[in-house]
């Protein structure tokens, strides 16, 4: 996993359904989905956090950490809802990141997210390996995680 790939807001692109779709080319594939590079490689926010945070909008910051009223409400509902839906937390990520290293978030989302069959990444959005997992993805485009 790439350092750049980690946005401000603390998510980590690699996880994202838009740049795995990207990366695994499922277009070709027969899925209409979204691309994107990730945020600092496009150079521009994502809907998570748009344009109304004028500090990530400007590029002020890295990350949000730095920000004074950090987590800020949006962000909170942001976190509270990938909590829920998908696995994993923004201020979490950045509270880690803050107190230890970009370095060592990486190694432990590498291990966190791993394919045991292809070692790739699996999606945060769906629970899906998108290279192992796509018959899964084509019966039930909406798949989200298995129930637990
Ligand atoms: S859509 Fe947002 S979360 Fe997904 S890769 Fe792009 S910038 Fe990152
Ligand atoms: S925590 Fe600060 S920098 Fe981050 S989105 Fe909220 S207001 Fe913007
Ligand atoms: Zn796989």
């Amino acid at each position: 996993m790439e350092e750049q790939l980690i946005a401000p807001c603390g998510m980590n692109c690699s996880l994202c359904i838009s740049y795995q779709s990207m990366k695994n080319d499922l277009k070709r594939q027969g899925f209409h989905k979204k691309y994107c590079p990730g945020c600092i490689p496009r150079g521009e926010n994502c809907i998570h956090m748009g344009d109304q945070c004028e500090l990530l909008a400007k590029g002020k910051i890295r990350f949000c950490y730095e920000c004074e009223i950090f987590p800020c409400k949006r962000l909170k509902t942001l976190d509270k809802r990938y909590r829920t839906k998908y696995h994993m937390s923004m201020i979490e990520n950045l509270e880690f990141i803050r107190d230890n290293s970009v370095e060592l978030f990486l190694k432990e989302e590498e291990i966190k997210w791993l394919c045991n069959e292809c070692g790739g990444v699996i999606c945060c959005h769906n629970g899906l390996c998108l290279n192992c997992d796509l018959e899964t993805l084509r019966k039930n485009k909406k798949y989200r995680w298995k129930e637990e």
